[in-house]
């Protein structure tokens, strides 16, 4: 069932004058810079711009996987400044999942244990349904024959696969995806997208960093970053 963007619940995510600064021993780097944002649950948004203008930057704050140097950042209703590690995490496990360009599969885990990660962090569900709903899974992306293999018995675009239902497992509100298809071959990447917007049509909210314009043609609202600013 197709779910229109709400107005009327709270924001997932809402974001007030954030700014990110790298600092290394040789320099200073402004990635980011006053970004007001905020992403309804079930929005599908898109964002676009010039390498290095700070979109995985943008990512990694919303996945509480980097901290804003300034500005407030609240994630489903939780302001996330000060908070510690474990509540960072506990709070990334409950609400969201990620799908990165290299696909970020644990080497030394089969891929069906890959899957069942997110449920383990979260905890409290019993060993034998966390099974279930990963085989679910693989059986939706379409490979669950290779649930007892290695990551690199897989092909990318297997891998990839694996990767999109390690994101859902937990039936995240929110996905990020940082050029989810980059590393694929157009028919691996066509499945991938196909999933994604099976999720985002059943409810996920989705952040999709991208430089394809189909991409782009299938958001809700599409957003350009350029010198790590909002244009
Ligand atoms: P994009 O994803 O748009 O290519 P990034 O968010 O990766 O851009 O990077 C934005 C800017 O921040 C770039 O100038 C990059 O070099 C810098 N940057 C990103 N991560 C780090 C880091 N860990 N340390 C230092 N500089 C970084």
């Amino acid at each position: 069932m197709a779910s229109e963007p709400s107005t009327e619940r709270p924001p997932l995510v809402e974001m007030a004058a954030v700014g990110k600064v790298f600092v290394t021993e040789k320099m200073e780097t402004q990635a980011l810079a006053d970004i007001d944002l905020a992403v309804a649950p079930g929005e599908f948004l898109h964002i676009e711009g010039p390498s290095g203008c700070g979109k995985s930057t943008l990512l990694a704050i919303m996945g509480l996987l980097e901290e804003a140097s300034t500005g407030r950042y609240a994630l489903a209703g939780t302001e996330t400044s000060g908070l510690s590690l474990t509540a960072r995490a506990r709070l990334r496990n409950r609400v969201l999942g990620f799908v990165f360009q290299s696909f970020n599969l644990i080497s030394d885990m089969t891929v069906v244990e890959n899957v069942e990660l997110p449920l383990r962090y979260r905890g409290g569900v019993h060993p034998a349904e966390r099974r279930e709903r990963a085989m679910a899974l693989l059986d939706r992306v379409g490979i669950a024959p290779r649930a007892e293999h290695f990551p690199a018995q897989l092909s990318g675009g297997q891998q990839q696969r694996a990767a999109v239902a390690r994101a859902l497992v937990g039936e995240p509100a929110l996905l990020l995806a940082d050029e989810p298809t980059g590393n694929l071959d157009a028919g691996s990447g066509q499945v991938v997208l196909d999933l994604l917007a099976e999720c985002h049509a059943a409810g996920a909210a989705i952040c999709m960093v991208s430089h394809n314009p189909e991409y782009a043609a299938m958001a809700d609202r599409k957003l350009r970053l350029q010198d790590g600013r909002l244009a």
